[in-house]
């Protein structure tokens, strides 16, 4: 039986952290049977920080009108980045950038098309619904569109960034500029009944309230239950091979030195809008728990209530090593990746990345009880 939004509701905040986490990795040997637990080792890219959203928790963008902080990545600056990639076993660029407000599809089927000439075997998991809606509409195209182009120009994976919590009270304070959550939705439908294989991801822990981390999370499995079937999308191609979100990935926002941080600090968050820790949110049990604990049962209710989603990452990254480690036993299958480069959270505050990157991730999967395989984009072993 299918979790209601009550009973998430109530899992999440009342049910003691070792019952959740045992009903959640039940589940988690249906989707992902055995000990095994995968990893991926790929480079985060980030090819411009300009961004028009002026989302209020980012330190990494900045304006147009900052030359002196403004970059684009010349041609020349990817190939040694890729070198080093694959010196380190890694097959695959993570594309992130911002809002720019001049490129266009143009562009972006030129930077691609040029990645993908220098490097063949190069995979891009690239841009994200927000960027894709930003693209279709200054190419005034359709977000169809858009997705058919850069497939053809060398997009395979479609990454689920900008969707923090969909929910436009939250987006519209935090980040007026960007989509709205139906149009992250919207985006993502897109590319599933385009057979594209998609994440989805959810930040947590800022002005949401615990309801709306579930309709997040009920968003996204209805969107998964609509994906097409594979017929309609690849003919002749096995059902089971349109995935649609092929993972699930959460974090607690960073707000170090963020405006966000800034705004609460000075007292100056507007009517309504409240930070962990302040008088609505007190009201939250999630208040009581720990930055780990309330982590653990975010992945855990997470693997409960997308019960339609095959693997959901323990994102180390941010939470720490030991941290993610745990989420191993409470739903999760999947370390992420080594991520050779990090330079959008690291800037508000995380920094956990690795020194010697494959090796202390397999040994730290082995010491928790696990078998570490190293997998590609699609889930599929290396
Ligand atoms: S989080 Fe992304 S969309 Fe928001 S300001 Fe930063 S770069 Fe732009």
């Amino acid at each position: 039986m299918r979790l209601t939004k009550e009973e998430a509701l109530r899992l999440y905040r009342e049910a003691p952290l070792e019952e959740l986490c045992d009903r959640a990795q039940a589940g988690r040997y249906q989707h992902v049977p055995g000990r095994r637990v995968s990893y991926q080792i790929d480079r985060n890219v980030n090819y411009t920080n300009v961004c028009l959203s002026g989302c209020k928790f980012c330190n990494f963008h900045c304006r147009p009108d900052e030359p002196e902080k403004a970059y684009t990545l010349a041609f020349e600056d990817y190939l040694p980045k890729i070198a080093e990639m694959k010196a380190l076993g890694g097959d695959q660029l993570l594309l992130q950038g911002g809002l720019h407000p001049k490129y266009d599809i143009n562009w972006y089927e030129t930077l691609f098309r040029r990645l993908k000439e220098a490097e063949p075997s190069l995979r891009l998991n690239a841009l994200g619904p927000p960027e894709i809606a930003h693209i279709a509409r200054i190419s005034r195209l359709s977000y169809h569109d858009v997705l058919v182009r850069l497939r053809a120009a060398g997009l395979d994976t479609l990454p689920g960034a900008g969707a923090e919590i969909l929910c436009d009270r939250v987006r519209k304070f935090l980040s007026p500029a960007k989509p709205t959550a139906q149009q992250w939705l919207d985006v993502m439908g897109e590319a599933h009944r385009l057979g594209m294989s998609t994440t989805a991801t959810m930040v947590y822990g800022h002005i949401e309230t615990l309801e709306e981390r579930i309709d997040h999370l009920l968003a996204l499995r209805a969107l998964q239950d609509a994906r097409p079937s594979a017929k309609d999308v690849i003919p002749g191609s096995d059902p089971e091979s349109v995935p649609g979100f092929r993972a699930f990935i959460c974090w607690p926002m960073q707000l170090a030195g963020t405006e966000l941080e800034r705004l609460a600090a000075e007292d100056r968050l507007p009517a309504g809008i409240t930070l962990p820790g302040e008088p609505a949110w007190k009201a939250e049990p999630a208040r009581r728990w720990p930055a780990d604990e309330e982590f653990l049962r975010t992945v855990a209710i997470a693997r409960l209530v997308l019960d339609n989603v095959d693997h959901i990452q323990a994102s180390w990254l941010t939470v720490g090593l030991e941290t993610g480690l745990r989420a191993l036993e409470a739903g999760a299958d999947d370390m992420g990746s080594i991520m050779i480069e990090e330079n959008v959270v690291s800037a508000a505050g995380s920094h956990n990345l690795l020194s010697d990157g494959e090796r202390t991730l397999r040994a730290a999967i082995t010491s928790a009880g696990f078998e570490p395989w190293l997998r590609d984009q699609e889930y599929r072993p290396r």
